[in-house]
Protein backbone atom coordinates (compact mmCIF):
# COMPACT_ATOMS: atom_id res chain seq x y z
CA UNK A 1 0.00 0.00 0.00
CA UNK A 2 1.24 3.95 -0.66
CA UNK A 3 2.21 5.62 2.19
CA UNK A 4 -0.07 7.25 3.65
CA UNK A 5 0.18 10.80 4.31
CA UNK A 6 -3.01 11.62 4.98
CA UNK A 7 -3.68 9.10 7.78
CA UNK A 8 -5.29 10.92 10.70
CA UNK A 9 -7.01 13.36 8.35
CA UNK A 10 -10.66 14.22 7.94
CA UNK A 11 -11.72 15.55 4.80
CA UNK A 12 -15.03 16.58 2.72
CA UNK A 13 -15.94 15.96 -0.46
CA UNK A 14 -18.69 17.60 -2.06
CA UNK A 15 -20.02 16.35 -5.54
CA UNK A 16 -18.51 13.15 -4.14
CA UNK A 17 -21.24 10.95 -5.63
CA UNK A 18 -19.93 10.43 -9.00
CA UNK A 19 -16.94 11.80 -10.97
CA UNK A 20 -14.42 13.92 -10.08
CA UNK A 21 -15.56 14.14 -6.72
CA UNK A 22 -15.60 10.37 -6.46
CA UNK A 23 -12.14 10.03 -7.87
CA UNK A 24 -10.85 12.54 -5.12
CA UNK A 25 -12.42 10.58 -1.92
CA UNK A 26 -11.02 7.62 -3.43
CA UNK A 27 -8.14 8.87 -3.69
CA UNK A 28 -7.56 10.87 -0.23
CA UNK A 29 -9.15 7.36 1.25
CA UNK A 30 -5.69 5.32 -0.49
CA UNK A 31 -3.70 7.87 1.23
CA UNK A 32 -5.77 7.63 4.79
CA UNK A 33 -7.81 10.29 5.10
CA UNK A 34 -11.41 9.49 6.78
CA UNK A 35 -14.37 10.49 4.71
CA UNK A 36 -17.04 12.55 4.77
CA UNK A 37 -18.81 12.36 1.45
CA UNK A 38 -21.80 15.48 0.47
CA UNK A 39 -24.05 15.17 -2.79
CA UNK A 40 -27.95 14.94 -3.17
CA UNK A 41 -27.82 11.26 -4.75
CA UNK A 42 -27.86 8.80 -1.68
CA UNK A 43 -27.38 5.88 -3.93
CA UNK A 44 -24.67 6.89 -5.56
CA UNK A 45 -22.88 8.51 -2.13
CA UNK A 46 -23.38 5.38 -0.40
CA UNK A 47 -21.61 3.63 -4.27
CA UNK A 48 -19.07 5.80 -3.02
CA UNK A 49 -18.59 5.01 0.05
CA UNK A 50 -18.60 1.10 -0.65
CA UNK A 51 -15.62 1.95 -2.21
CA UNK A 52 -13.97 3.91 0.11
CA UNK A 53 -14.41 1.43 2.90
CA UNK A 54 -13.12 -1.06 0.43
CA UNK A 55 -9.84 0.94 0.82
CA UNK A 56 -9.23 0.67 4.08
CA UNK A 57 -10.64 4.05 5.01
CA UNK A 58 -14.03 5.19 6.93
CA UNK A 59 -17.00 7.17 5.07
CA UNK A 60 -19.77 8.74 6.31
CA UNK A 61 -22.14 10.12 3.61
CA UNK A 62 -24.16 13.31 4.07
CA UNK A 63 -27.17 14.26 1.65
CA UNK A 64 -27.66 18.25 0.82
CA UNK A 65 -28.13 20.45 -1.79
CA UNK A 66 -25.66 22.70 -1.26
CA UNK A 67 -26.86 25.62 -3.46
CA UNK A 68 -29.83 26.17 -0.64
CA UNK A 69 -28.45 27.64 2.67
CA UNK A 70 -30.59 26.15 4.91
CA UNK A 71 -29.21 23.01 3.63
CA UNK A 72 -25.93 23.91 4.45
CA UNK A 73 -26.48 24.47 7.77
CA UNK A 74 -28.10 20.92 8.66
CA UNK A 75 -24.91 19.74 6.83
CA UNK A 76 -22.45 21.58 9.34
CA UNK A 77 -24.76 20.01 12.43
CA UNK A 78 -24.58 16.50 10.95
CA UNK A 79 -20.95 16.32 10.11
CA UNK A 80 -20.03 18.29 13.54
CA UNK A 81 -21.86 15.44 15.45
CA UNK A 82 -20.17 12.90 13.02
CA UNK A 83 -17.00 13.82 13.33
CA UNK A 84 -16.18 15.50 16.58
CA UNK A 85 -16.42 18.83 15.14
CA UNK A 86 -12.83 18.28 13.23
CA UNK A 87 -12.55 19.08 9.51
CA UNK A 88 -8.93 19.40 8.54
CA UNK A 89 -9.71 19.51 4.54
CA UNK A 90 -12.34 20.94 2.83
CA UNK A 91 -12.83 19.94 -1.24
CA UNK A 92 -15.43 22.26 -2.94
CA UNK A 93 -16.08 20.16 -5.95
CA UNK A 94 -20.08 20.24 -6.85
CA UNK A 95 -20.95 21.20 -10.05
CA UNK A 96 -23.33 21.53 -12.92
CA UNK A 97 -23.10 23.07 -16.58
CA UNK A 98 -26.06 24.62 -18.78
CA UNK A 99 -24.89 25.11 -21.88
CA UNK A 100 -26.87 27.48 -24.26
CA UNK A 101 -26.46 31.40 -25.86
CA UNK A 102 -26.99 33.79 -23.53
CA UNK A 103 -30.46 35.18 -24.59
CA UNK A 104 -32.08 31.44 -24.31
CA UNK A 105 -30.76 31.84 -20.05
CA UNK A 106 -33.64 31.93 -18.14
CA UNK A 107 -33.10 33.44 -14.74
CA UNK A 108 -33.65 30.16 -13.35
CA UNK A 109 -30.91 28.31 -15.17
CA UNK A 110 -28.38 30.76 -14.89
CA UNK A 111 -29.16 31.24 -10.83
CA UNK A 112 -28.93 27.03 -10.59
CA UNK A 113 -25.58 27.47 -12.31
CA UNK A 114 -24.10 30.82 -10.06
CA UNK A 115 -25.63 29.19 -6.73
CA UNK A 116 -24.14 25.18 -7.34
CA UNK A 117 -20.97 26.61 -8.38
CA UNK A 118 -20.14 29.61 -6.49
CA UNK A 119 -22.55 30.74 -4.31
CA UNK A 120 -22.59 26.68 -2.68
CA UNK A 121 -18.86 27.81 -2.06
CA UNK A 122 -19.34 30.63 -0.06
CA UNK A 123 -21.98 28.90 1.97
CA UNK A 124 -19.85 26.24 2.53
CA UNK A 125 -16.66 28.17 3.74
CA UNK A 126 -19.24 30.57 5.98
CA UNK A 127 -20.28 26.82 7.33
CA UNK A 128 -16.71 25.17 8.13
CA UNK A 129 -14.21 27.38 8.04
CA UNK A 130 -14.40 27.81 11.90
CA UNK A 131 -13.99 23.80 12.25
CA UNK A 132 -10.74 24.34 10.05
CA UNK A 133 -9.51 26.87 12.45
CA UNK A 134 -6.73 26.44 15.18
CA UNK A 135 -5.11 23.28 14.10
CA UNK A 136 -2.17 22.96 12.82
CA UNK A 137 -3.11 21.86 9.25
CA UNK A 138 -5.91 22.33 7.13
CA UNK A 139 -6.50 22.89 3.48
CA UNK A 140 -9.67 23.92 0.72
CA UNK A 141 -9.69 22.85 -2.54
CA UNK A 142 -11.93 24.29 -5.10
CA UNK A 143 -12.93 22.80 -8.33
CA UNK A 144 -12.42 25.85 -10.83
CA UNK A 145 -12.19 25.13 -14.34
CA UNK A 146 -10.22 26.08 -17.62
CA UNK A 147 -12.99 27.93 -17.98
CA UNK A 148 -12.23 30.30 -14.81
CA UNK A 149 -8.89 30.90 -17.51
CA UNK A 150 -10.39 31.27 -21.23
CA UNK A 151 -13.96 30.52 -22.45
CA UNK A 152 -16.11 29.27 -25.40
CA UNK A 153 -19.28 29.81 -27.22
CA UNK A 154 -22.52 28.76 -24.76
CA UNK A 155 -20.48 29.01 -21.49
CA UNK A 156 -21.74 32.42 -20.05
CA UNK A 157 -23.16 30.89 -17.03
CA UNK A 158 -20.36 28.20 -16.37
CA UNK A 159 -17.84 30.66 -16.53
CA UNK A 160 -19.17 33.57 -14.85
CA UNK A 161 -19.19 30.94 -12.10
CA UNK A 162 -16.29 29.76 -12.50
CA UNK A 163 -13.83 32.91 -12.84
CA UNK A 164 -15.75 34.08 -9.67
CA UNK A 165 -14.75 30.67 -7.64
CA UNK A 166 -11.08 31.30 -8.92
CA UNK A 167 -11.43 34.80 -7.18
CA UNK A 168 -12.81 33.97 -4.14
CA UNK A 169 -10.28 31.42 -4.15
CA UNK A 170 -7.46 34.20 -4.06
CA UNK A 171 -9.13 36.15 -1.32
CA UNK A 172 -9.89 33.35 0.69
CA UNK A 173 -6.24 32.27 0.50
CA UNK A 174 -5.06 35.62 1.79
CA UNK A 175 -8.15 35.92 4.15
CA UNK A 176 -7.19 32.43 5.82
CA UNK A 177 -3.23 32.46 5.74
CA UNK A 178 -2.99 33.68 9.02
CA UNK A 179 -5.10 30.75 10.23
CA UNK A 180 -2.16 28.43 8.41
CA UNK A 181 -5.15 27.61 6.23
CA UNK A 182 -3.72 26.87 2.34
CA UNK A 183 -6.60 27.58 -0.43
CA UNK A 184 -6.33 26.92 -4.29
CA UNK A 185 -7.48 25.70 -7.09
CA UNK A 186 -8.08 22.79 -9.29
CA UNK A 187 -8.71 23.73 -12.51
CA UNK A 188 -9.36 20.52 -14.76
CA UNK A 189 -10.63 19.87 -18.38
CA UNK A 190 -11.29 18.34 -20.41
CA UNK A 191 -12.33 14.87 -18.46
CA UNK A 192 -15.39 12.54 -20.29
CA UNK A 193 -17.75 12.51 -16.78
CA UNK A 194 -21.03 13.17 -16.97
CA UNK A 195 -20.77 16.68 -16.70
CA UNK A 196 -19.45 16.48 -20.64
CA UNK A 197 -21.99 13.47 -21.49
CA UNK A 198 -23.32 15.75 -24.09
CA UNK A 199 -20.06 16.40 -25.59
CA UNK A 200 -19.12 12.93 -25.20
CA UNK A 201 -22.42 11.28 -26.84
CA UNK A 202 -21.79 13.67 -30.12
CA UNK A 203 -18.63 12.34 -31.87
CA UNK A 204 -18.67 14.84 -34.13
CA UNK A 205 -18.13 17.57 -31.21
CA UNK A 206 -16.21 14.78 -29.58
CA UNK A 207 -13.57 14.89 -32.30
CA UNK A 208 -13.80 18.58 -32.08
CA UNK A 209 -13.03 18.73 -28.23
CA UNK A 210 -9.90 15.91 -28.56
CA UNK A 211 -8.55 17.45 -31.68
CA UNK A 212 -7.93 20.74 -29.22
CA UNK A 213 -6.09 18.95 -26.77
CA UNK A 214 -2.69 19.10 -26.74
CA UNK A 215 -1.91 16.28 -25.76
CA UNK A 216 -4.36 13.79 -27.48
CA UNK A 217 -6.43 12.44 -24.99
CA UNK A 218 -9.20 13.24 -22.28
CA UNK A 219 -7.66 13.45 -18.50
CA UNK A 220 -8.26 10.36 -16.47
CA UNK A 221 -10.52 10.89 -13.20
CA UNK A 222 -7.42 9.46 -11.01
CA UNK A 223 -5.14 12.10 -12.38
CA UNK A 224 -7.16 14.76 -10.42
CA UNK A 225 -7.61 12.95 -7.84
CA UNK A 226 -3.80 12.43 -7.12
CA UNK A 227 -3.24 16.45 -7.69
CA UNK A 228 -5.91 17.16 -4.81
CA UNK A 229 -4.23 14.35 -2.14
CA UNK A 230 -0.49 16.23 -3.07
CA UNK A 231 -2.05 19.86 -2.52
CA UNK A 232 -3.16 18.10 0.88
CA UNK A 233 0.43 16.63 1.56
CA UNK A 234 2.70 18.64 4.32
CA UNK A 235 4.66 18.80 0.99
CA UNK A 236 2.56 21.61 -0.32
CA UNK A 237 2.12 23.43 2.60
CA UNK A 238 3.48 26.72 1.09
CA UNK A 239 1.49 26.22 -1.85
CA UNK A 240 -1.70 29.00 -1.15
CA UNK A 241 -3.84 31.02 -3.43
CA UNK A 242 -2.67 29.79 -6.66
CA UNK A 243 -4.67 27.54 -9.04
CA UNK A 244 -3.71 24.63 -10.92
CA UNK A 245 -4.08 23.80 -14.42
CA UNK A 246 -4.92 20.02 -15.23
CA UNK A 247 -5.87 20.51 -18.95
CA UNK A 248 -3.49 18.67 -21.57
CA UNK A 249 -2.53 21.48 -22.71
CA UNK A 250 -5.70 22.94 -23.41
CA UNK A 251 -4.93 26.38 -22.21
CA UNK A 252 -1.69 26.65 -23.44
CA UNK A 253 -2.67 27.71 -26.93
P1 LIG B 1 -20.31 15.38 -12.52
O1 LIG B 1 -19.81 14.03 -12.88
O2 LIG B 1 -21.50 15.92 -13.22
O3 LIG B 1 -20.53 15.41 -10.96
C1 LIG B 1 -21.02 16.58 -10.34
C2 LIG B 1 -21.16 16.32 -8.85
O4 LIG B 1 -21.70 17.49 -8.22
C3 LIG B 1 -22.07 15.15 -8.55
O5 LIG B 1 -21.52 14.39 -7.50
C4 LIG B 1 -23.37 15.84 -8.10
O6 LIG B 1 -24.03 15.00 -7.18
C5 LIG B 1 -22.81 17.10 -7.41
N1 LIG B 1 -23.79 18.19 -7.34
C6 LIG B 1 -24.30 18.89 -8.38
N2 LIG B 1 -25.18 19.80 -7.93
C7 LIG B 1 -25.20 19.68 -6.58
C8 LIG B 1 -25.93 20.34 -5.54
N3 LIG B 1 -26.81 21.33 -5.79
N4 LIG B 1 -25.71 19.96 -4.26
C9 LIG B 1 -24.83 18.95 -3.99
N5 LIG B 1 -24.13 18.31 -4.92
C10 LIG B 1 -24.33 18.66 -6.20
O7 LIG B 1 -19.16 16.49 -12.75
P2 LIG B 1 -17.56 16.37 -12.68
O8 LIG B 1 -17.06 16.38 -14.05
O9 LIG B 1 -17.18 15.31 -11.72
O10 LIG B 1 -17.22 17.83 -12.07
C11 LIG B 1 -16.77 18.03 -10.74
C12 LIG B 1 -16.30 19.47 -10.62
O11 LIG B 1 -15.22 19.68 -11.51
C13 LIG B 1 -17.37 20.51 -10.98
O12 LIG B 1 -17.25 21.62 -10.14
C14 LIG B 1 -17.01 20.88 -12.40
O13 LIG B 1 -17.45 22.15 -12.77
C15 LIG B 1 -15.49 20.80 -12.32
N6 LIG B 1 -14.89 20.62 -13.65
C16 LIG B 1 -15.05 19.47 -14.37
C17 LIG B 1 -14.47 19.36 -15.63
C18 LIG B 1 -14.59 18.13 -16.48
O14 LIG B 1 -13.98 18.10 -17.57
N7 LIG B 1 -15.32 17.10 -16.07
C19 LIG B 1 -13.74 20.43 -16.16
C20 LIG B 1 -13.59 21.58 -15.40
C21 LIG B 1 -14.16 21.67 -14.14
P3 LIG B 1 -25.62 14.79 -7.07
O15 LIG B 1 -26.20 14.90 -8.45
O16 LIG B 1 -25.72 13.44 -6.44
O17 LIG B 1 -26.05 15.88 -6.16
Amino acid sequence: MAEQKLSGRVALVTGASRGLGRAISLALAEAGARLGLVARDVAQLGATAREVRARGATAEIFVADLSREEEVKRLETEVAAKFGGRIHILINNAGVNIRKPITDFSLEEWNTVVNTNLTSVFLMCRAFVPRLRGQDYARIINLTSTMSHVSIPERGAYSASKAGLLGLTKALALELAPDGITVNGISPGPFATDLNRAITEDPQSNHWFVSRIPLGRWGRVEEVGRLAVYLCTEEAGFITGTDILIDGGWCAQ
